[in-house]
């Protein structure tokens, strides 16, 4: 069984979807105005690895991701570069989906744009305004919160402390300051569409209670996103979605903890911010990952190069088994196969994910199979290559295709073979071009190969190869 930690009823939870083996998912994407930042990217990773978990559970996940690409932060970068919003939000849109791939995120079931569902805002927009929850000021529309009774339900606050202690923009038109904006009207030189209330564009909350409505339905399984979104985007979602459709949206609601820098907040103005395309020129999307996964996604996550440099140091551990495994089916010799409790490994690997997705403690039952691993190795009986092949279907299952800190399929079993097998190709070829006192030929293969990183040694008998790099 499964259990989840519901932001709404702040319990870990059954998880129970609504038309299993379907289940629907859906997670409030980046406004693509910019390079998406570590942050971003922590919140991007855990919920990948919940859905590939989910899939791995035999769920049939349908897993929308949204992108804000009409936005006052869009606007404004248009503006100072002079180009046009839409392409500002094309090229960092791009970019995003560049930089999801590098971190090997499988890519979404879809990602819908704001702008491309103006139509089923402007329908939800006129069904709030018709059921009394929506008032217009001159072309501006907005919700009244007071008429929604639940208001405060997710974030756990009631109206009252909201309006004291909140940092929501106060604006003279609006009845109340908690009130959030339906449709903006357009002003000079910013994107606009027609609407029943004049030229304008949606406000950022009821995007993503109109695409996710039209996409999931009106009752759905899980939304996630980081917990900055809790209030008061999450908060309004369900504002806007129940007064709409008169039905419960979201059965669980998720939120990732923030990811802060050497203990402070991520921000631009803190000169603190860290693209995940730049982190990626200098470590792969596995020791990021990794670093992600140690840590539980709803508690904060304090990053430094030290643990990033230390989870990477953690993986080599998972590769050093890997070569020994390589080696090991590579001489093909008969052995005994070990008795070893692969099904108990895979039972803990579950339990532990199961438990609202404990990833630390699923990577710690990863470690501690890798430890038992070794010792059966270094027990120096012959081994049959049967016990690899299970090793390395353990492997491939938990830390590659849940939650992704190795890629065998880069230095896959046949990979790697082939590599050797070329290697040792050239290495004959090279042999028969000594004999055949060709030795600039000879040379060349040797220099060939040192480029890519393969120290050739030549003993007696034969030549010996090294990879340096
Ligand atoms: P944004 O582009 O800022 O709207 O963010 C896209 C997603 O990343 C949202 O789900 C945010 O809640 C999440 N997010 C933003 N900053 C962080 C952070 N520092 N740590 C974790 N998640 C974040
Ligand atoms: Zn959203």
């Amino acid at each position: 069984m499964l259990y989840i930690y519901n932001t709404l009823s702040k319990k870990k939870e059954e998880f129970i979807p609504i038309d299993p083996p379907n289940v629907k998912m859906y997670f409030c994407g980046p406004t693509v105005y910019d390079f998406f930042h570590i942050g971003n990217a922590r919140s991007f990773v855990m919920i990948d690895i919940i859905r590939r978990y989910l899939e791995y559970k035999g769920y049939k996940v349908t897993f929308a991701m949204n992108l804000t690409d009409v936005d006052d932060k869009i606007i404004k970068k248009a503006n100072q570069e002079n180009i046009d919003p839409a392409i500002v939000a094309e090229t960092f849109t791009e970019a995003f989906m560049e930089d999801i791939r590098k971190l090997k995120i499988k890519p979404a079931s879809l990602y819908p744009k704001a702008t491309a569902h103006i139509s089923e805002i402007i329908h939800m927009i006129k069904m709030l305004e018709s059921k009394g929850y929506a008032y217009n000021i001159d072309g501006n529309v907005f919700y009244d919160v007071k008429k929604f009774s639940n208001y405060g339900k997710l974030s756990g606050k009631n109206i009252d402390d909201l309006e004291s202690g909140s940092r929501v923009e106060i604006n003279e038109e609006k009845k109340n300051p908690l009130d959030f904006s339906l449709w903006k009207k357009a002003k000079p030189g910013e994107p606009y569409w027609e609407s029943p209330w004049g030229n304008g564009r949606p406000g950022w909350h009821i995007e993503c209670s109109a695409m996710s409505c039209k996409h999931l339905g009106e009752t759905f399984d899980i939304h996630a996103g980081g917990s900055d979104l809790i209030f008061p985007h999450h908060e309004n979602e369900i504002a806007q979605s129940e007064a709409a459709n008169g039905k419960h949206f979201v059965n669980y609601w998720m939120h990732f903890g923030f990811l802060n820098i050497n203990n402070e907040k991520m921000s631009k103005s803190l000169g603190n911010f860290s693209t995940a395309r730049d982190i990626l020129k200098y470590f792969s999307a596995e020791s990021i990952r990794m670093l992600f996964t140690q840590s539980h996604y709803a508690g904060p996550l304090n990053f430094t190069d030290e643990l990033l440099n230390s989870a990477q140091k953690g993986l080599e551990k998972l590769d050093n088994l890997k070569t020994t495994i390589d080696e090991f089916l590579k001489q093909n010799k008969p052995g005994v196969t070990p008795d070893f409790d692969f099904a108990g490994f895979q039972k803990n690997f579950e339990l532990s994910m199961d438990d609202d997705f404990n990833t630390p403690q699923a990577v710690a039952v990863i470690f501690d199979f890798v430890k038992e691993v070794n010792k059966v190795i270094l027990s120096n009986q012959s081994i049959s290559p049967d016990f690899f092949i299970k090793v390395n279907n353990f492997l491939i299952c938990t830390a590659q295709d849940i939650l992704g800190i190795i890629d065998y399929s880069e230095t896959g079993l046949s990979d790697r073979k082939l590599e050797t097998d070329l290697i040792e190709l050239l290495i004959n070829l090279r042999m028969q071009a000594k004999e055949e006192r060709n030795f600039k030929l000879a040379d060349q293969i040797r220099k060939g190969l040192n480029e890519l990183g393969i120290d050739l040694k030549d003993s007696k008998e034969k030549t010996s190869f090294k990879k340096v790099k």
